[in-house]
C-alpha cells in the first residue's frame, strides 16, 4: 500500500509513519514542521519506501503533485493547540476544514479514494456526563478548534456521498507518550522542573478524561482501517477509565521523586475558555471489532511521564 500521511513529522503522525513502514507499506511523509520534528523520522532517512515533503497544506496545488499515485491518505496534520483558538480565530478555519478541503480535492483529481482522519472526542462539546456513542447528537462543540474538526467530518462525509469516497473517522481521546509535544503531562514537568516546591494546576484539578497511550492510538487506527468496510466507518477511539488532573499530577510528582509539592488551583470547572472538563468516550463499537487498549488511563498518564522524563 502507498499511504499519503499528512502530519507524518508530529507527535500521532510519526508513530503512525514507523507502524505503517514496520508493516511494508511506501509512506510519503507531508507536512511544514510547524509543531512537527524532523528528529521524529531521522531513523527512516536511508528507508527507500520512506519520502518526506516539507511543505504546507494550505498549498492546494502541491499537494495535488505530492499526492499523485497513491492508495490511501491518513490525514492527522492539524494545529494541536487546542487553546490557540482563543487568540487566533482564524488557525483552526484553516487547518481544520480548509486544509481538509486541500486534501479531499486533491484525492479526488488524483483518483484516491480511501481516506482516514484523526477526529476528536472534542466535537461532542458538552456531554450530560454519559459514556458518549458516535450516534450521539447534536455535535455541538464548544472550542473552534472542535468545530474545524466538525467541518472536516462533514467534508469527509459529503465526499464520500458525492464522489464515492471511504473514510474512516476517529475521534481520539487525549493521547500520551513519547514524541509529545504539549499537554498537562509536559506543562506539569515543566513548571516542577523550574519549581519543585509548587505547582500551578488549571482549573479545580477534578477535570477527568480518558488518556490513550500513542501507541494504543496507532495501534487503534491501522486496527479500525483494516477491519472495518462501511463506506463510512466513524469511531470513538480512547479507553475504558480516565484520569483526573490532580491525578496526573499526583504521578508526575511521584516519577519526578518530589516531596511535599504544594498545588496551587488556579479555579473554576475547566482549564480553559472552550475545554470540556469530563467526558468519558463509549469504545464499545471498536471494541467489537475485537480492538481493545493495552494500558489503562493511569498507565497510559505514567508511561508517558517516565517516556517523557527519559528523553530530557
Ligand atoms: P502534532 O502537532 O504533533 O502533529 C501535527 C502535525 O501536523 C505537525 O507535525 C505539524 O507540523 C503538521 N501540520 C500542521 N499544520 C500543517 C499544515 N498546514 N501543513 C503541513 N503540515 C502541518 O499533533 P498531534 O498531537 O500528533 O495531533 C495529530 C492529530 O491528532 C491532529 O489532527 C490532532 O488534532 C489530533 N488529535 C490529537 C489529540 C492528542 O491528544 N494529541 C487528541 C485528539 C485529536
Amino acid at each position: 500500500m502507498k499511504a499519503f500521511v499528512t502530519g507524518g513529522a508530529g507527535f500521532i503522525g510519526s508513530h503512525l509513519v514507523d507502524k505503517l513502514l514496520k508493516r511494508g507499506d511506501f509512506v510519503t511523509s507531508y507536512d511544514n514542521l510547524s509543531s512537527g520534528n524532523k528528529e521524529f523520522f531521522k531513523h527512516h532517512k536511508k528507508n527507500d519506501k520512506f519520502r518526506f515533503v516539507e511543505a504546507d497544506l494550505l498549498n492546494l496545488k502541491q499537494v495535488e503533485k505530492e499526492m499523485k499515485d497513491h492508495d490511501v491518505v491518513f490525514h492527522i496534520a492539524a494545529n494541536p493547540f487546542v487553546r490557540l483558538g482563543e487568540t487566533q480565530t482564524k488557525l483552526d478555519l484553516e487547518q481544520g476544514p480548509i486544509v481538509s478541503y486541500n486534501i479531499l480535492e486533491s484525492m479526488r483529481i488524483n483518483d484516491i479514494k480511501k481516506i482516514v482522519f484523526s477526529s476528536s472526542s472534542v466535537v461532542y462539546g458538552e456531554t450530560p456526563g454519559i459514556e458518549i456513542p458516535e450516534n450521539y447528537g447534536p455535535t455541538l462543540p464548544i472550542s473552534l478548534y472542535g468545530a474545524g474538526k466538525l467541518g472536516a467530518e462533514g467534508l469527509i462525509s459529503a465526499f464520500c456521498g458525492t464522489f464515492d469516497f471511504q473514510a474512516w473517522i476517529y475521534r481520539f481521546a487525549n493521547v500520551v507518550g513519547i514524541r509529545g509535544t504539549h499537554g498537562v503531562i509536559i506543562d506539569f514537568i515543566a513548571k516542577l522542573k523550574k519549581n519543585p516546591k509548587e505547582l500551578e494546576i488549571l482549573g479545580d484539578g477534578r477535570q477527568q478524561k480518558p488518556y490513550l497511550h500513542v501507541s494504543d492510538i496507532v495501534d487503534g487506527i491501522i486496527f479500525g482501517f483494516e477491519n472495518s468496510n462501511d463506506q463510512l466507518n466513524l469511531f470513538n477511539l480512547g479507553c475504558e477509565s480516565n484520569t483526573t488532573v490532580t491525578r496526573i499530577a499526583e504521578l508526575v510528582v511521584d516519577e519526578m521523586n518530589l516531596r511535599d509539592v504544594e498545588f496551587k488551583y488556579t479555579g473554576g470547572i475547566r482549564g480553559w475558555a472552550g475545554d470540556v472538563p469530563r467526558f468519558q468516550l463509549d469504545i464499545n463499537k471498536i471494541k467489537k471489532l475485537g480492538w481493545k487498549e493495552s494500558n489503562t488511563s493511569d498507565e497510559a498518564v505514567r508511561k508517558a511521564i517516565r517516556e517523557v522524563l527519559n528523553n530530557q
